[in-house]
C-alpha cells in the first residue's frame, strides 16, 4: 500500500493541476495517480507544494479516559476553541498541576505577556533574571553617584 508524501506532484502542477496528491511506494519513489513517478531527491528539487498535515488526536498506550465536573459552557467553547488539541491540553495541564509548584497565568495577564513577547516559561525565566541582574547594576550605579556626590559636596566644603 502507498503512503501519502503530503506533497502535491510538482509535475501535474506545471502542467496546471495543482492538486494532485504525491504518494510513496517505496523509500525512495514517489508517484502520482496521473503516472509521473520520479525519485525522492528528483520531486524535492522540483519544490513540490506541501500538504499541511491534520493532527488527529490519539490516546497514549497509558491514558484513561477520566471524568471531570466542568462548567458545560465552558467545556463547548473549550472543545470548540481547541478542536483536536482539547485532550493533550486539558492532559498537560493536569500533568503541570503534578509538576511542582505551577504557575498559572490567563486572562488579562496572559495577554500583556504575549504582547511583550514572552510566549512561555522558560521566557519569564529569562525576563526575570535579566530584570534582576539590571536592578543590581541600578543599584551600583546609584552608590557610585551617591559616592561622588559625597565627594563633590566634601570638596565644596573644602573649597570655601
Ligand atoms: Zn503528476
Amino acid at each position: 500500500m502507498a503512503d501519502r508524501a503530503y506533497m502535491y506532484c510538482p509535475y501535474c502542477r506545471n502542467q496546471g493541476n495543482a492538486r494532485a496528491e504525491l504518494l510513496i511506494d517505496n523509500n525512495t519513489d514517489f508517484h502520482c495517480l496521473m503516472g509521473h513517478r520520479a525519485p525522492r531527491a528528483t520531486m524535492m528539487a522540483l519544490q513540490p507544494e506541501m500538504i499541511p498535515t491534520e493532527v488527529h488526536f490519539k490516546p497514549g498506550p497509558n491514558d484513561v479516559k477520566a471524568e471531570i465536573w466542568v462548567n458545560s459552557e465552558v467545556l463547548m467553547q473549550a472543545k470548540e476553541k481547541l478542536g483536536q488539541r482539547f485532550h493533550p491540553t486539558i492532559a498537560s495541564l493536569i500533568r503541570c498541576c503534578m509538576a511542582g509548584e505551577p504557575v498559572v497565568i490567563d486572562g488579562q495577564q496572559a495577554a500583556e505577556l504575549r504582547k511583550l513577547n514572552v510566549k512561555n516559561g522558560a521566557e519569564m525565566v529569562a525576563v526575570a533574571k535579566l530584570n534582576n541582574e539590571l536592578a543590581g547594576q541600578v543599584d551600583s550605579l546609584t552608590e557610585q553617584l551617591n559616592r561622588w556626590e559625597t565627594r563633590f559636596s566634601d570638596a565644596m566644603a573644602g573649597a570655601k
